[in-house]
């Protein structure tokens, strides 16, 4: 599952992150993942309570925060918001559009103790 590895992967530099501070609760994990990800909040969670069940970092709270797919138009500049796969410029009309956002997959902070 393409959720589980990410969720592993994250958790690894969580843990290094908490090894490296002496830490040794984490309480919440915020990241944010791009519409585009192909990731499933839902199902991210779902990992996410699995993989830290009977660890350290049980508990934690993780915040996920969905970034809307945005792009703009090459041939005009015009910056837009992306609804499904494909984008058209409203102004004017060019499909030459490059994507600004949507893309992420990142940790954006995390608390420990
Ligand atoms: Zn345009």
């Amino acid at each position: 599952m393409h959720e589980l590895s990410i969720t592993t992967s994250m958790l690894d530099i969580v843990k290094e992150h908490m090894t490296r501070h002496g830490a040794e609760k984490l309480r919440s994990l915020k990241i944010k993942v791009g519409e585009m990800a192909a990731v499933e909040p839902q199902s991210l969670l779902f990992c996410f309570e699995a993989c830290t069940k009977d660890t350290p970092l049980e508990g934690a709270v993780l915040d996920i925060e969905v970034i809307p797919l945005t792009g703009r138009c090459r041939e005009c500049g015009t910056e837009m918001r992306i609804d499904g796969y494909s984008a058209q410029c409203p102004k004017c009309r060019s499909v030459s559009v490059e994507h600004l956002s949507g893309h992420e997959l990142a940790i954006v902070s995390m608390e420990v103790e």
